[in-house]
């Protein structure tokens, strides 16, 4: 099974001074590792290429599990801003991720867990714990063997407990960055450990074309492949991105000097969809590539001719989307799209069922003023999660001209509080009306601290996180978008709710509280009655809407815009 004796090393002769221990049951082989690093900038699509990957595996019968390697100190993304790094995606386990993890789970149909996710700062912290606890029996606590031996286990216990065929490891930020160093030193181990028939490496890295020149050059392309190959790892396939395609002559150098041949270097251009890549990477043979150099071509093909896939593009793709409809979307990150990429995609994925092209129009609620004007033309709004009080003066002003304009509305987390505060304000007369994470000292907090927060003190991964039970109310607009479904789940992320001791008069002012928590006064779903389309939700639908399977909330929403265009 094993060309190399490593294993063999490890199992009986290792004091385990150098090799990190296995994990129980772990066997050599079972599972391949495919590891996707980036070379010369980061944004070039690494995560796309991971995600692409996961999907053709995955639509190969293949049980493939993406890892995200992040080379930043904090334990999770909770507490990361997100307009410096883009969204925090939660999944079902609560797990605060990078948004990466909301592109392997929308591409891959599956839902991922806290395993899925690592960063250097949850590694170390491992480490010092297990120092604490004296398990390292005297040994000074190193980088190597201990900390790429920590990540070496994470690998193992995911391929172990996952039952996976192959796990694909993304290793966060670029080559010859300082922080993720160890990272791939863990994995070079890895491909000496397990054989080289069991981890293929791919690079994806990118031809630059300066206008000044205007010629594809590759010598960034070469030098950031080459830092790689100075740490040990010798790239297996490259995808090379830019702009336009790639020259025979690039291809040519970059194989040459990088010691890959041109069978396996791919380029990949700008291209005008991410949907577009999963089945560009196929017909290229990228997958075929990997497999065959795990040795697993022949055991997982291509049953149906690329049938599903191809459908699959063409439904997210190609579809006319002769109607088109502007969504305004009031954030505090306006512009940054990756601080919403969930929302927009939810949006792609309602828009492509309804063969309708979304236009998004950033509002900015920090600065609030004159907005009643350009406010024309737009079908739909969105107020989005968020924190804090900035632009929540804004954000309350465009529930109150959603509704008042009787414009289809969507109200996420952070948006369904709004909407309470607008209708408290303006419908229950409470003029001071707010929640307490704003205006803690509020005569009328119709929004406030959920009591099992009262005591948290510490900020990260402590808020209501994950995926909890929605009960549907029989009767109401969500219970039959839902296809009359008593119960749904969905994921969550607040520490504030509606304040259950304005329950009653909310209700007289019209709002229908659609959605609750089983046996729990938390409010979850709320709805108005005369209105073409205006509901909220404290939960985000957002992160489980999915390609071919749009959340009914923006579905919905998205209809009513269109019916209302017309
Ligand atoms: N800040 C609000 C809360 O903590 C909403 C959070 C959010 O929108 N994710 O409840």
């Amino acid at each position: 099974m094993q060309e190399n004796t490593v294993f063999e090393d490890i199992s009986k002769n290792s004091s385990q001074e150098i090799f990190s221990p296995i994990p129980k049951g772990y066997k050599p082989g079972k599972t391949k590792f495919v590891v996707i690093t980036g070379s010369v900038m980061s944004g070039i699509g690494k995560g796309t290429t991971t995600s692409g990957l996961c999907k053709l595996f995955a639509d190969r019968g293949i049980n493939v599990e993406p890892i995200k390697l992040e080379a930043y100190l904090n334990v999770d993304a909770g507490t990361l801003n997100p307009f410096r790094h883009g969204e925090v995606f939660v999944l079902a386990d609560g797990t605060e991720t990078d948004m990466d993890l909301g592109s392997y789970e929308r591409f891959t149909d599956k839902n991922l867990s806290k395993e899925n996710f690592v960063t250097s700062g949850s590694v170390y912290q491992h480490v010092i714990n297990k120092e604490r606890k004296g398990l390292y029996l005297g040994r000074d606590v190193q980088f190597i063997p201990h900390v790429t031996g920590e990540i070496k286990s994470i690998l193992r216990d995911l391929a172990l407990n996952k039952k996976a065929e192959i796990v694909i490891i993304e290793i966060g930020g670029t080559v010859g960055d300082y922080e993720n160093m160890f990272a791939l030193e863990a994995l070079r181990e890895m491909q000496f450990e397990e054989g080289k028939d069991n981890v293929c490496f791919l690079n994806v890295t990118y031809v630059v074309e300066p206008p000044s020149i205007g010629e594809q050059k590759s010598k960034a392309a070469q030098l950031g492949i080459k830092r790689l190959i100075a740490l040990g790892i010798q790239p297996d396939i490259l995808i090379v991105r830019s702009h336009n395609k790639i020259s025979e002559k690039i291809r040519e150098k970059l194989g040459l000097s990088v010691s890959v041949p041109l069978s396996h270097i791919f380029g990949l251009e700008d291209s005008k969809s991410i949907y577009e890549i999963p089945l560009i990477l196929r017909e290229k043979k990228v997958d075929e590539r990997v497999l065959e150099k795990l040795k697993l071509n022949k055991k997982f093909t291509i049953k149906d001719g690329n049938k599903k896939l191809k459908k699959w593009v063409k439904e997210m793709t190609s579809n006319g989307r002769a109607k088109r409809v502007n969504v305004g979307i009031a954030g505090k990150y306006t512009g940054v799209d990756d601080a919403y990429i969930s929302i927009l995609k939810a949006l792609e994925h309602a828009s492509a069922k309804l063969n309708a092209k979304v236009e998004v129009e950033w509002i900015d609620t920090g600065n609030w003023k004159n907005r009643n004007g350009r406010l024309k033309g737009i079908d739909a709004l969105i107020v989005p999660g968020g924190f804090g009080t900035r632009g929540v003066e804004g954000k309350i002003k465009i529930v109150e001209i959603a509704r008042k304009k009787k414009i289809p509305f969507l109200g996420l987390c952070y948006g369904f509080q709004m909407a309470l505060i607008e209708i408290a304000r303006n419908e229950l007369k409470l003029k001071d009306a707010h929640t307490t994470e704003v205006n803690e000292k509020t005569k009328h907090p119709v929004v406030c601290l959920m009591p099992e927060q009262y005591y948290v003190e510490k900020l990260g991964g402590s808020m209501r996180l994950g995926e909890k039970k929605v009960e549907l109310i029989k009767g109401t607009n969500a219970y039959k978008m839902h296809e009359k479904q008593k119960f749904i789940g969905r994921r969550f992320r607040h520490r504030y709710e509606c304040n259950s001791e304005y329950i009653k008069d909310f209700e007289k002012a019209g709002i229908v509280f659609s959605g609750k928590a089983p046996n729990e006064d938390i409010m979850q779903i709320l709805e108005l009655k005369e209105h073409p389309f205006f509901m909220a939700s404290q939960y985000h639908p957002e992160f489980t809407s999915r390609p071919l399977k749009p959340d009914p909330l923006f579905y919905e929403l998205i209809k009513a815009a269109l019916k209302k265009k017309n």
